[in-house]
């Protein structure tokens, strides 16, 4: 089905709004909007039919600010990303990310390697947090139903304040363990496709150290990085517990996939590094140096903090881990 004929159907049966739904075609960023339709709609109905959230629709919305959702509306299940996680991740992450081609320290580290794959490392960092949002809004669909929410959303659970509850840390944790595990896949893949050329350890620890900061800026740019360390409080888990426990997933899936042993203390140190660099480079607040100091200082804390919701996670059958135990 074309993007066109998504939309159509939607409205059509008041899932959406006419005025809610963002038309891209012949707009500037057309490309960019049409191809990553493609990935998740074709994923949405080639390789998500035995996760029971049929009928699937991808859109995108228009709202400027950095959102994405996953809705439950008029029979469908619908994923929404809105305009401005699009344009502006692309922007900061890719197009206008110069820190792989104009930092001397970043080019010696990380300039053969972007020789090697051919494509910018900065399109790889916006592919990763690109990739990683759409996989943790298809598990918040496969978690359905929780009526209490309207939505689950990004920025707060509609339909509830922004509390804290044990399960709302739990669908989170969930979703971002799912997204994890796929674009640490993606990842590998791509990475498999370099080895006739340079099969070493080394590059595929920078890649997933580049992919791990394109998700970190994910969460800046959504603005979730200026608060302190917490546990207990608001819908979403701190970023920091965020990066450390998708980080680890990251390395444990890279791991099952190549013969050797990866660091996961060391690609998230390099991962923070990155990110930091990124951010004195472009003139950004430098939250990744805050970030590198909450890891260093309370990294048993926040070990424990992981552990706990590990074992809530038991109690709630609609996970995706909980439904689909084997695949995550
Ligand atoms: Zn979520």
């Amino acid at each position: 089905m074309s993007y066109e004929e998504i939309c159509k159907e939607l409205i059509a049966s008041k899932a959406v709004s006419f005025g809610d739904v963002h038309n891209f075609t012949e707009t500037p960023d057309e490309r960019l909007f049409e191809n990553f339709f493609i990935f998740c709609q074709t994923n949405l109905l080639e390789r998500c039919n035995d996760y029971d959230i049929q009928p699937a629709r991808f859109i995108y919305t228009t709202g400027y600010n950095v959102n994405a959702r996953a809705r439950f509306s008029g029979g469908f299940n619908i994923i929404e990303i809105n305009i401005g996680t699009m344009v502006e991740t692309h922007k900061r992450l890719s197009s206008h990310n110069t820190l792989f081609k104009e930092n001397t320290e970043i080019i010696k580290e990380y300039g053969k390697l972007e020789e090697l794959i051919k494509i910018s490392l900065g399109h790889i960092m916006f592919q990763a947090a690109l990739q990683f949002t759409y996989y943790h809004e298809l598990a918040h669909l496969v978690q359905k139903p929780f009526e209490e929410f309207i939505s689950l959303d990004e920025q707060k659970h509609e339909g509830t304040e922004d509390k804290y509850s044990a399960l709302k840390h739990c669908l989170e944790i969930d979703a971002d363990i799912h997204a994890a595990n796929l674009v640490s896949a993606h990842v590998i893949d791509f990475w498999k496709k370099q080895q006739s050329q340079d099969p070493s350890q080394e590059n595929l620890s920078k890649l997933l150290s580049v992919a791990v900061s394109g998700i970190l800026n994910y969460f800046m740019i959504m603005g979730h990085c200026d608060k302190d360390l917490y546990y207990m409080e608001c819908s979403h888990p701190h970023p920091v517990i965020r990066a450390v426990y998708i980080t680890e997933k990251i390395i444990q899936v890279a791991e099952i996939n190549v013969e050797f042993k990866l660091d996961s203390g060391a690609i998230l140190q390099e991962a923070f590094q990155i990110t930091e660099r990124f951010c004195e480079h472009h003139g950004l607040p430098n939250f990744a140096a805050k970030f590198d100091k909450i890891f260093r200082k309370n990294s048993v804390e926040i070990g424990n903090y992981i552990d706990t919701m590990d074992k809530f996670a038991y109690e709630f059958p609609n996970l995706m881990r909980n439904k689909f135990p084997d695949r995550e």
